[in-house]
């Protein structure tokens, strides 16, 4: 847990969200300024700051995070219409919160 880290208090309770999804490693909850009609954000619990501090034992926990994002877009209905997963990387990749996230987004048509 990272002092400071909005993503780290939603994961571990500290402040109230819904979660779509949880388990061990993950929890999925949607963005609250969504840029699609599908805006679902898939947390680690584990504190990583970016894909810049992405290591090899990260693999398969970030290989997991796609994972999780396929039964999600499946769960709401967009895997066949289709949907974009991406992470933005530091500040000029977009990333406004440090805490490593994988942006779903879809349901632009159905
Ligand atoms: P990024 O720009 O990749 O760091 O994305 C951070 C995302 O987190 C943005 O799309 C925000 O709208 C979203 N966000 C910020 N605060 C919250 C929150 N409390 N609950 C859900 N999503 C949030
Ligand atoms: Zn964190």
């Amino acid at each position: 847990m990272a002092e400071d880290c909005l993503f780290c208090k939603i994961v571990n309770r500290q402040i109230p969200s819904e979660f779509l999804y949880e388990d061990e490693n993950f929890v999925v909850i949607k963005d609250i300024n969504p840029h699609a009609p599908v805006h679902l954000l898939i947390l680690p619990k584990h504190h990583i700051r970016s894909i810049n501090d992405m290591e090899k034992q990260d693999s398969e926990l970030v290989g997991n995070m796609f994972l999780v994002a396929k039964q999600m877009a499946k769960e709401q209905g967009v895997n066949e219409s289709g949907y974009k997963v991406g992470f933005n990387v530091e500040k000029g990749g977009g990333q406004v919160i440090f805490h490593l996230h994988l942006h779903l987004l879809g349901g632009w048509e159905k």
